[in-house]
């Protein structure tokens, strides 16, 4: 048995993403700035896709932009609302449970002179929304904040946080702008940007979470606002991003945004399910652990992350792997210098306890079977590795 539960890393393209693709990429290769009809053929695609993804974001098409993966449209929208603010304000707030594709950037905009604070979560990674409220003042000009956390599931409160930056700005008299980082939540929670994220400025999505292709992502930015390209150059996406358009990427992440969005609830469901049956399963065979994902409201759909006490992870990984399942041990793409996971961290876990953290993300393909066969496997693992006992 082959069971896939790395779906944060990234996940399977559907059957239908890898068609379109390769008509575009055999056929319909034209340039979409092109005047003759191959490249009216090409623009043809990118024009569905933005009425795919705008639709799936409830949002207008010309709000829409897209980038060569998530981590562009995150570094779009910080590098640029921080310029177009930069002599309003020198505050940024963000968390520091975020990926990395934010951290970098906040990073370089403090040594450019920007104050960052990093507002702390609970050991579930729930945001701390009474630090968050101490942090905002009229010298902030931008908070980011994600709206699905990659290593726990955890939802983040970005709705409310729309609601706090939206009476401030009316309060004050200020322009805080507010971005969200939607990767992991994009396909996972509904996220209308004409409904409850009406208040979000500026929005980061990426194709392969959302069984799309890799390096391509889109930005959603809101009609009105105005902010300075990344990258300049033949100014296609309306100047916002230079590059002569990724047409099969483009193509493949409207594909995924549609199947996606038309089935929301069922592929919700059984998401769901996998999860509770998996964590049922760990919780009632394996003693000795630390749940660390939330179970409550805050709880999303599409990760399980749990500290085996006494393991490694990075060995229960590779055990696990021979028996055919495919998990990881936090995020991929770490930014703490030791290779442990910076969230976990800041959820005030000890370093033996994130040393056995393991994350089981999930997607709609996932069956009740595969997770009783995880839960065996998972138990037989931690067994073994505790009956040697070196990290007792
Ligand atoms: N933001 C979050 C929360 C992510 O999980 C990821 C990818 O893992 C990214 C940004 C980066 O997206 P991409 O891989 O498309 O650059």
């Amino acid at each position: 048995m082959l069971v896939y539960l790395d779906n944060s890393s990234t996940t399977r393209p559907y059957d239908k993403v890898t068609e379109i693709m390769t008509e575009v990429l055999r056929n319909d290769f034209g340039n979409p700035s092109s005047l003759h009809t191959l490249g009216i053929a090409a623009e043809k695609y990118v024009k569905a896709a933005r009425k795919s993804l705008a639709a799936a974001l409830g949002a207008s098409e010309e709000e829409v932009y897209f980038t060569s993966c998530g981590t562009e449209a995150d570094n779009t929208a910080l590098f640029g609302a921080a310029r177009a603010r930069r002599h309003q304000g020198k505050k940024i707030i963000t968390t520091s449970v975020e990926h990395p594709a934010i951290l970098e950037p906040a990073k370089r905009l403090e040594e450019a002179g920007f104050e960052v604070e990093y507002i702390g979560v609970d050991q579930k990674c729930r945001l701390d929304m009474e630090q968050f409220k101490a942090a905002l003042s009229e010298d902030t000009v931008l908070i980011s904040v994600m709206a699905l956390n990659n290593e726990t599931g955890t939802i983040m409160p970005v709705e409310q946080i729309a609601e706090i930056k939206n009476a401030f700005n009316k309060e004050h008299g200020c322009d805080v702008l507010l971005h969200s980082d939607a990767v992991q939540a994009f396909g996972k929670i509904p996220l209308n940007m004409k409904g409850g994220f009406r208040g979000v400025d500026m929005l980061s999505v990426s194709g392969h979470k959302i069984h799309g292709p890799k390096g391509i992502g889109g930005l959603f930015v809101r009609k009105g606002l105005s902010i300075p390209a990344y990258l300049v150059g033949g100014g296609q996406e309306r100047h916002m991003r230079s590059g002569t358009e990724n047409t099969a990427g483009i193509a493949g992440l409207g594909c995924a945004a549609e199947i996606c969005f038309g089935d929301f609830d069922k592929r919700i469901k059984a998401m769901s399910e996998a999860r509770a049956r998996l964590l049922e399963g760990i919780k009632s065979e394996i003693p000795d652990i630390i749940i660390n994902s939330p179970e409550d409201e805050w709880a999303g759909p599409s990760v399980l992350n749990v500290s085996f006490l006494g393991t490694r992870g990075e060995v229960l990984l590779h055990t696990l792997e021979q028996d055919g399942i495919f998990v990881s041990t936090g995020s991929a793409c770490s930014s703490n210098k030791k290779g442990q996971s910076h969230v976990l961290g800041a959820m005030g876990l000890k370093p033996k306890e994130i040393e056995g953290a393991l994350r089981f993300s999930f997607s709609e393909f996932n069956t009740p079977e595969e997770m009783d066969y995880v839960t065996e496997k998972v138990k037989q693992a931690v067994t073994r590795f505790r009956k040697l006992g070196s990290f007792r």
